[in-house]
């Protein structure tokens, strides 16, 4: 198994892995409960991670996670209902679910 993927909001790492999953690569997400837990140690520095499962997945794994990454340099928008700003990839605020078009 290959880290290929960590960020510290987990609506991106899972919209990263569905867009994996969607493209026939097998992976899981680490930690993606570790920010809820009480009484867990430091959960700012435990980032969800994605792992490919098949290391054959890695490479084409990798430019998949590189093109969203491209389309998350596009500009930033700003949710009209709670003022978040959301990357360029969603189509709706992270936050609170507000459509973008709206
Ligand atoms: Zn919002």
């Amino acid at each position: 198994m290959k880290l290929v993927y960590t960020h510290e909001n987990l609506t991106l790492v899972a919209t990263v892995a569905n867009h994996l999953r969607q493209n026939d690569i097998d992976v899981i997400i680490k930690n993606q409960y570790a920010a809820g837990g009480a009484g867990q140690l430091a959960p700012i520095e435990t980032w969800p991670e994605i792992w490919v499962v098949d290391d054959r997945d890695c490479l084409r794994a990798n430019q998949l996670v590189e093109e969203l990454n491209k389309d998350s340099n596009k500009p930033q928008w700003q949710c009209q209902n709670c003022n978040e700003m959301n990357d360029a990839t969603f189509d709706y605020c992270w936050r609170c679910q507000h459509d973008s078009h709206q």
